[in-house]
Order: C-alpha cells, then structure tokens, then sequence
C-alpha cells in the first residue's frame, strides 16, 4: 500500500506521515515494546474502519502488552511527529476510530479490574475491558455499571468513555459522563496526569482545570445562549463542568471533576490509562409494560408524559421494526408476546426497584394514565423476567436487524441521535419524516423516547449520490434540531460526520474555547487529530469506505467469476420500500461474492463472548485478524483491489482466513448474516487453483472415495495410531499432528452389516409405494457408515421400532458422499459432483414427500446450504427441502403424535454440546425436545462455541493449539465437572475433540434413544 506525503490541503489527520516516518516508527516500536507491531498492507486495512462510514488506512498498529509499552509508544510517535489513536472494540459510528495514525489498541491486554471497593461502589479498571465483562464481575457483589450501551458485550470503558456512551436507561442513571469519578491518561508529552475533583488534583491537572474554568467564565453568556439544555449532548468538549448545562448534572453535589472533560473527547486530549466508575446497585426487580400505539406521532406525543411516571427506561420500536422483527424466526414469538393487534409503534416502558408489587403498581399507573391518553387497554403488562429479557434483545438488535438489507443502499448513521426535548419529539419527528420523504428515502425509528433520542436512518447509496442527500438531508435536520432547542450529536459522538456541526451547534466562541482546551492539553496535535477540532467535512467522499466516482480513488469492484452462487446478494433495494430486485440483478462485477462481503458494516457483534458460536477464532486469539469483521475487511479490500492487484489469491488472506473453522457461527449469529465459512470455500477455490493443493488437502478431501475400500484392512491403516514413529511421521509427511489420534477404521461397517429390511435406492417403486405411511430415508454419511456405524444403526433401530420404513440411499455398495470433505478444502467441481450424485439418489424419494434423516450434522446440512448455491437448479431445492437432522425428524413427528416410542429414564444427567452447524441452523432445540422424550431427563446445554476439531482442522499440526484452547474455552471444562454425566454430541469431529480432551465418550443422540428404547409404536 502506498504511503502518501502530508499535504497541508487535507483535512488533519486523513493523510499519512511520509514513509520514513513510518517505517523508523514500525522499526523503534519492535524493538522497544514488547507489542504487537501491525504495519503490513492487510493489518492497517482491517484497522482502518469503525461501524461508520468512514474509511482512513492507518500508519500501522501497535497491540501493547504493558503499560510501558503505550507510555513509550506515546514518546516515539511524538518525536517521529506521528499522531496516536487509542482504540477499543472499533464500534463508533462517526468515524472516530478512524484516521491516518498509528492506532493503539487496549482491547487485547488491557482487561484487568485494578481496584474494586464495594462499600464505596467505586471500580477502577483498564480501558480495554468490555462493560459486560466488568458487569459479569460485579454481578455477585449486587452491583452493576449501569450505562448500558447496546454494544455492550463490545464496547470497551476506554472507548465509551471516549464517546460519552448512553444507555438505555440513561434516564435514570445518565450518560458515561455521570458515571466517571476519575481517570489517569497520558498527555501528549508523555506525562501521566490523575483527572479527579478539583479539590484533589496534582499541579498539572490543577493547572488544566484554572485554564478551562477561565475559558468557561469567559465564554458564560455564550454558553447559556448556545448550549443544549438536554441531558443528551455529547458535541464538543464538556467546557460546561464549570458552568452546569446539562439537564442531569454531572455530580449530584453540583462539585467539579476535571475527568469528566475527557468524557466524550474522543480521545484527542489524552490517553487513557485507567479509569473510576461509580457502580450502583442492580435493580431486585424489573417489570416492563408495552405501550400499543395506533400512530407513530401518538407514540411520540406520550413519551413526555410517561417519563413523569419514573420508569428507568422508555424505548420506541415503530411498525417497520416490528414487521422486521415479525418476519424472523428468532424474534417473532418474543414480539408477538408484546402486541395488541399490528400497532403502529409500542414503547417499552420499564420500571425498577426493590419489590415486584410496589412496580406492579406502577404498571397500574401506566395503564390509568393511558386511559386518560385515550388508549384504554393499550397496555401489555410484562411482570416476568425471563419475557422481559427477551424483549430486551430484540430491541437491542434493533440497528441490526435493519441493517440486514442486501443491497449498494445501506441505512446511514449521521443525523440518528439528534436529541430534542420531550415535548417537541411528536412534531420533530413528523417533521424528519416528511425530510426523508422529499429526498426519496424512509426512516425506521426506535431507541431512546425517555431522553428524546431517537435512532433514525435514511437508505442512500454513498457510491452514488449519497452524499449529496446526506448533506441535504443533514442541513435541514439541522434547522428542526435548532427550531427545537436541541442537540445534535446526542448519543454517538462527533467524529467524522459530526465533526463539521460543533461549530454549527456552539458558535465561533465556544469552538474557540474547544481550540483553547485541545492547545492546553495536547499542543503538539498528537492524539486523533482531525475529531472535534478542525475536522473534515462529513460528505468528503475520499474519506467513504465505498468512496464515490469523484473521489480521487473510487471504490471499485475487480471482476471475479465466483464458484459459488452468489446472485442472492447481486440485488438493489429500493430506498423508500426496500423491495429487491431479482438475484443477479444488482450490477456486481464479482456475481455478488464482493456485496456479500459488504455486508459487513463493522458493528463489531462477532467481538462477543457471550452465547451463541461467532467467532471462535477470535474467542482464542483476540485479534481482529481473526475475526468475522476483520477477514470480511481484509476480504472487501482485496476484492476492491486496495491491497494490490493478486491480494485476493495472497498469503495475507490465506493468514486471514486460516483459522476460521468453518463452524457457520456468523451465518447465524452476525446480524447482516455475513457468512464467512462459505466465503472461505470460495476463497480456498481461488486460492488452491492458484497455488495447488497440497498431499493432505487430498488425503482428505478424498477420504468419501477410498473410505469404503480401505476399511478392508483397517489393521493396516490403524498402524498410523499404535506403531511407534507413525504418528511423528505423518506430522512430518502430512502435516497432521502426532499429538491426536485418527479416527479408528474398522471393517463392520454399516455397508457391510446392514440391516436387509432397509430398501435402498434400488427400490424406488417400493419409496413410491410408501407415499402416506409412516416412512424415512436415513442419508447415512461417509463418518457414520465407515468409522461410527453404531450411530446408523441405532438411528435405524429406532426409527424402526417407532414403526417407520427405512430406506437408505447407497452407491456401489457404500455411502454417497455430500461433497463436505471437498467443500473444506476448496474443490468446488468435485463437491459438486459428489452432492449431485447424492441429490440424483434422493430426489424421487424427496419427490415423493419422503423425509431425508442424516445423523452429522455437517453433511445433512450441506443439502440445506452448500448443495443450494453450486448450480444443482431445482432438484437441490426439492431434496433440501425434506432434508432434516435425526433429532429434527423425531422431534417434529414426536409432536405431530406420529412418533410414541416409550423410553426408560436415564439414570445419569445428561449434559449436550451442540455441533456448530447445528447451532447454525437452529438444529439444537430439537435434541433438546427428543432428550426431553426420555422420562424425567433434565438435559442441560453447555454454553459452548466451536470444539474446535471442525472437520480436519484440529488434526492439523499446524492448528492443534487453537484447537484445544477453542476446546478448553468451555466444552472441556463443563464435561470434566460432570463426570457422571452422558454427554451428547452429533458431530463426528466434537466427539473427538471430547475423547481427546475430557477422555470421555459422547455418543449420538440416536444412540442414547436406542439404549433407552423400551416400547415398539402403539
Ligand atoms: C450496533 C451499534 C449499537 C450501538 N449502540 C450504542 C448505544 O446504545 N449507546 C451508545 O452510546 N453508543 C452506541 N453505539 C456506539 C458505540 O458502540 C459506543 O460508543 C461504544 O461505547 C464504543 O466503544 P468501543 O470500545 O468500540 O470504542 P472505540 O470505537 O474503539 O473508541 C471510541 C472512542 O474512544 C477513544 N478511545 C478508546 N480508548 C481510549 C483510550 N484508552 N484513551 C483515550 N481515548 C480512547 C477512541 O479514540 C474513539 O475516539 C453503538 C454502535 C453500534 C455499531
Ligand atoms: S461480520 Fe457481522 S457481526 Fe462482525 S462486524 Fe461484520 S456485520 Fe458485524
Ligand atoms: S465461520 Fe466460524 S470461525 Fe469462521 S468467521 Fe464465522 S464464526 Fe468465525
């Protein structure tokens, strides 16, 4: 990548320093830190966005491990005249992670909780900590850091205080700024100051806080005149501490604390090291009552008078997110729970305390006043806590769910935290429609009603004439923010896109005063330079990820012949209706692999810890190379040929996309439904083509062809697991570790030993002739039918003694093969023609009507993902279509009444660990309905992401340790401790990682039902 020389005709802090500087600075940071130095091409790519969009490459990067190591960052940027940029999880919306420096990120080191005192309710902690991960600590102590941000599983304390981040629920607890009582932070000449009240500070901080309270005395009138009076305004700098603003001030005894100047700052007036947050108490009881409006404005119009209620929390969901939020499967249940007919807006109106019934109260209080609103019975009272959590998500995932549309047009951040008083919400609101309207586009609005804070984006298209529409639209926002009295940067911050209206907001004085406060506490200009003074202006198309024609490097696409099939994401949505056009429609040079890869808007969701699988990788390394985000940057940038010409084919990439297990974490879990592990077959494809495959790509993508035969002299093969010398020698050879064990090979394989009343494919009049009983086809897959037959058997045991027909599909006296092992490794063709051959056998018995039950899950579900996008037509469609898992087939005949096997109970607990795919698929309720089949089974879920075996991925030397640490993340531990317990796993591979890792056998479903079978079908 090309370093660019600094030109005074750029705005700060877009341009990057001359080479020299930067690579003495790559050179002094390896050899005098102990961090991570970052300054290839991919690395500064994947850390040159936020989830704005913004696109600046960095001059490189630095992981510290020490404090030492930021301390002596610090100092040399500032001899080699580079700027710094701190960064958390990457989530700001503005733009302000962005920028042409050397970024400096806490967010893998610096974790720690340095001092917790209850009494006090005071936590000190270090700036990469993520706020659920501080909360998960306090929790036993009853207490909690109560500025719950909707990223909070990502956003690190530093970044939100660097935000001034708002929660929900800021209401009754305020914005970050409310919630800092102190911060240690270097300046930019190295010095490391303690920011706390004033009555306590050192020399130097004292010395800052005379220079700010003269700017504040000088600047009174002005700012009486020109500040926003409500509590969400995070504009600017905080010059108000000395001359309160704010409808909540910012310490309950009116005292000043100069921390609170670097609340919101955005990092461009020190760095933080260390920050203490007041903790409150976690609220014993919550209950939560759904307003059901028959008009948005109706809905705007009674936020002011329910917040005179005291609730902790109110928040707007309007009809289209409802709609949204109807039309997936994972949320439709939960909302429905909330709704009184199709509402054109609810409100969620959450009270908090000690007892249920004085809340309950509460409830009654909302609904009385709803009455006299007019809206008798407009109330759902939600006293539960259980449903009120999962309301709670499906709001939280409200931006996200938005955001999931295909499509060049994105829903765009700039005006969507404006805040105005409560009072004028109803009009201002009507009004920003009406805006959108004239600019042919449409805002979904939700969030924060209690503080007049609400989330809005209008669809453009920054490619095209986005900004253009950006700026108008942004302009007569602007006038409704200031007709109203209001704020317009009330929650996300300035950064790139905000940065222009400070001057706009506070007038020439106050921005002088900011200029003043930035030339006190960083002269030199050395940290983000470019945010809040002298920033750019938010339409600069140069600074667009997806830069405009008329930026001097437009955002292009290299064409690109896709081996999969990618039409889906090659569509154009409409603005106002976001109707899509038809696949492969959408004018993508790439067959719509580069729009699926752009998919990714850079929230950062996949940064998470939590439930759910995305992203395993990351779980174990904690760098954004090994991220979702992080390879959908590196991917979008290679594709867009921002890393050179053969990027997409490089080294770098395959670096990038090696330690993705494929698990389809993310095709679930990422809120745009980015789906990295298809994205790796595709690259593989390119990949392998380029640089050939090597012995063990064939070894084991071949393995569904010599399976059959080479199970004649398993003896033979097995040496490899007992000869002394074998294993070290195919680590050498093949490159798979000698630390595992193969699967074993044996000759009684389910081919060889098959039950003779199965019909097989041969038998098509016989599957024709069934059409109407109670019928099966078991898929039994290369695993199951050559190295764990018992699993088929079983399957087919049950089935039978449930009274089913089983048939079976076999080819040349063996299994048929779903073309999983070729997909792994990049050979598309031949997966095909694996899965064609597969879906050629099955499609008369899917014709027919015939369920298609596979046992692992990875090569049933193949026919419900891969088989769809390999150019197999209609008839992959068809057999997808009655493709289901055995526990999926058992469960929904168990509750059609079909399936009445009876079952012993188990004497031990039972304890199950969900294959990836299964999770990916929503596969896993099932088991846990069939293990429920079982008399008086309790099963319990471990909360786990990849086992990381994945298919061949743990065999390989190269990715062991990965492996067990994806492994011991949680799978491990959670068997150990239940030594009594049957573990459950369908997945060939995690009953592997299980064996290898607990020393423990975990059997197939189909194999506990069998054992535990005591009744043929009544
Ligand atoms: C889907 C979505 C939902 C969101 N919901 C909310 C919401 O409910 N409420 C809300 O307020 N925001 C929200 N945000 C915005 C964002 O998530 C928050 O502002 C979050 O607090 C940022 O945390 P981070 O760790 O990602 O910070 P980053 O983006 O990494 O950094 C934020 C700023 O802090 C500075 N900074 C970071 N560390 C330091 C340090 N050590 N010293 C000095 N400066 C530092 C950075 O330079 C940057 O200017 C949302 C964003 C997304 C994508
Ligand atoms: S991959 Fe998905 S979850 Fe991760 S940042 Fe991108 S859009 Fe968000
Ligand atoms: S497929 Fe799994 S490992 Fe790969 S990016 Fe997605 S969540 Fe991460």
């Amino acid at each position: 990548m090309r370093i660019e020389p600094a030109s005074h005709l750029q705005p700060a802090g877009t341009v990057l320093p001359p080479n020299e500087s930067c690579e003495a600075l790559a050179r002094r940071l390896a050899a005098e830190t102990e961090g991570e130095v970052l300054f290839d091409d991919a690395s500064r790519g994947r850390y040159a966005t936020d989830a704005s969009i913004y696109q600046i490459m960095p001059a490189g990067v630095l992981v510290p491990k020490t404090e030492r190591d930021i301390a002596t960052a610090i100092d040399i940027a500032r001899d080699l005249k580079v700027p710094v940029l701190a960064r958390g999880g990457g989530t700001s919306q503005c733009g302000q992670t962005t920028g042409a420096a050397l970024v400096i990120d806490n967010s893998k080191h610096f974790r720690r909780v340095l001092e917790l005192d209850v009494e006090a309710r005071r936590v000190t902690v270090e700036p990469g900590l993520v706020l659920d991960h501080l909360n998960a600590q306090l929790k036993p102590h009853g207490l909690w850091f109560p500025v719950d941000v909707s990223t909070s599983a990502q956003a690190t304390l530093g970044g939100m205080a660097g935000n001034n981040s708002c929660g929900s629920r800021s209401i009754a607890y305020g914005n970050m700024v409310h919630n800092v009582a102190g911060a240690s932070a270097w300046l930019s000449d190295g010095a490391l100051v303690d920011f706390g009240p004033v009555s306590k500070l050192g020399a130097r901080a004292a010395d800052i806080a005379q220079h700010v309270q003269q700017l504040a005395r000088q600047h009174h009138a002005e700012i009486a005149a020109r500040w926003p009076k409500v509590m969400r305004r995070v504009a600017g700098y905080n010059l108000d501490i000395f001359d309160n603003q704010s409808e909540k001030p910012y310490t309950a005894d009116g005292s000043v604390n100069l921390a609170h100047l670097l609340i919101g700052a955005e990092g461009t007036l020190a760095y933080t090291r260390s920050l203490t947050l007041k903790l409150s108490e976690l609220p014993r009881s919550k209950v939560l009552g759904i307003v059901n409006f028959p008009s948005f404005h109706a809905a705007m119009d009674a936020a002011q008078h329910i917040v005179k209620l005291g609730p902790t929390a109110v928040e707007l969901v309007d009809r289209t997110m409802i709609e949204l939020a109807l039309a997936n499967p994972a949320f439709k249940s939960t909302v429905e729970t909330a709704l009184i007919g199709r509402p054109a807006a609810i409100l969620l109106v959450e009270f908090s305390g000690d007892g249920k019934r004085a809340l309950l109260s509460k409830l009654k209080d909302l609904g009385n006043l709803m009455g006299d609103l007019g809206l008798r019975g407009s109330v759902v009272e939600m006293p539960g806590d259980a449903p009120q959590k999962n309301l709670w998500e499906v709001r939280k995932a409200g931006l996200n769910i938005m955001m999931s549309l295909k499509g060049d047009g994105k829903p765009v951040s700039f005006i969507e935290d404006c805040a105005v008083p409560l009072e004028h919400l109803a009009e201002y609101t009507d009004a920003l429609t009406a805006v959108f309207a004239r600019h042919g586009s449409r805002g979904t609005w939700y969030a924060h009603a209690s503080v007049g804070t609400l989330h809005v984006r209008p669809i453009l298209d920054m490619r095209t004439d986005g900004a253009a529409k950006m700026r108008a639209i942004a302009e007569e926002a602007s006038a409704l923010v200031r007709k109203y009295k209001g704020a317009f940067s009330g929650e996300h911050g300035d950064g790139l896109c905000r940065g222009e209206w400070i001057e706009w907001q506070f007038g020439p004085a106050i921005n002088e005063a900011f200029r003043a406060i930035k030339k006190k506490l960083d002269p030199i200009d050395l940290f983000n330079p470019g945010k809040i003074i002298d920033p750019p202006k938010m339409d600069e198309g140069a600074l667009f990820r997806f830069a405009p024609p008329s930026a001097p490097r437009p955002y292009k696409r290299i064409p690109l012949v896709p081996v999969l099939d990618w039409s889906a994401w090659n569509v154009q949505a409409d603005p106002v209706t976001e109707v899509t056009t038809a696949p492969g429609t959408g004018g993508d040079v790439t067959g719509g692999f580069a729009k699926a890869v752009e998919m990714c808007n850079n929230n950062g969701h996949c940064r998470k810890f939590d439930a759910g699988t995305m992203c395993p990788s990351y779980r174990v390394t904690r760098d954004e190379k090994h991220l979702t985000r992080g390879r959908a940057n590196t991917l979008r940038l290679a594709v867009s040929g921002q890393l050179g010409p053969e990027a997409f084919t490089s080294e770098a990439l395959y670096e990038t996309m090696d330690l993705c297990v494929g698990c389809k974490g993310c095709r679930r879990d990422c809120p745009t439904g980015v789906d990295m592990a298809k994205m790796k077959i595709e690259f593989l494809a390119h990949y392998k083509k380029k640089h050939g495959h090597t012995l063990k790509d064939r070894l084991i993508a071949k393995l569904p062809d010599y399976a059959h035969t080479a199970s004649r002299f398993p003896w033979l093969l097995n040496l490899r697991n007992t000869l002394p010398g074998a294993a070290w020698l195919g680590e050498r050879l093949l490159g798979l570790s000698a630390k595992r064990s193969l699967p074993e090979w044996r000759s009684d394989t389910f081919w060889r030993d098959r039950d003779a009343t199965m019909f097989v494919n041969r038998d098509m009049a016989i599957a024709a002739a069934c059409v109407g009983r109670k019928v099966a086809v078991l898929f039994v897959d290369t695993f199951n039918g050559t190295f764990e037959s018992e699993n088929a058997f079983a399957a087919a045991r049950v089935l039978k003694a449930a009274g089913y027909l089983v048939h079976t599909v076999e080819k040349d006296g063996g299994h048929h093969c779903c073309g999983r092992t070729y997909l792994a490794n990049g050979m598309v063709d031949e997966a095909k023609a694996k899965a064609g051959a597969l879906i050629d056998a099955l499609l008369p018995l899917a014709e027919a009507g015939i369920a298609i039950v596979g046992l692992e899950p990875s090569c049933l579900l193949t026919l419900r993902d891969e088989a769809l996008v390999m150019g197999l037509g209609a008839k992959a469609e068809t057999v997808a279509q009655e493709a289901l898992l055995f526990e999926e087939f058992v469960a929904r005949e168990a509750k059609a009444g079909r399936f009445t096997l009876a079952f012993r109970p188990a004497d031990k607990p039972i304890l199950l660990h969900g294959h990836c795919h299964q999770k990916a698929f929503g596969a896993v309720s099932p088991i846990l309905d069939v293990l429920k089949l079982i008399p008086d089974a309790k099963p319990e879920l471990i909360e786990s992401s990849c086992c990381g075996m994945a298919g061949s991925f743990g065999y390989e030397a190269s990715h062991y340790e990965v492996s067990m640490q994806m492994a011991e993340a949680a799978l491990l531990p959670a068997v150990r401790s239940n030594p009594d317990a049957i573990v459950v796993a369908d997945g060939t591979s995690c009953r592997h990682q299980i064996a290898d890792g607990a020393q423990r056998e975990a059997v197939h479903v189909a194999r506990l039902l069998d054992a535990l079978k005591i009744d043929a079908a009544r």
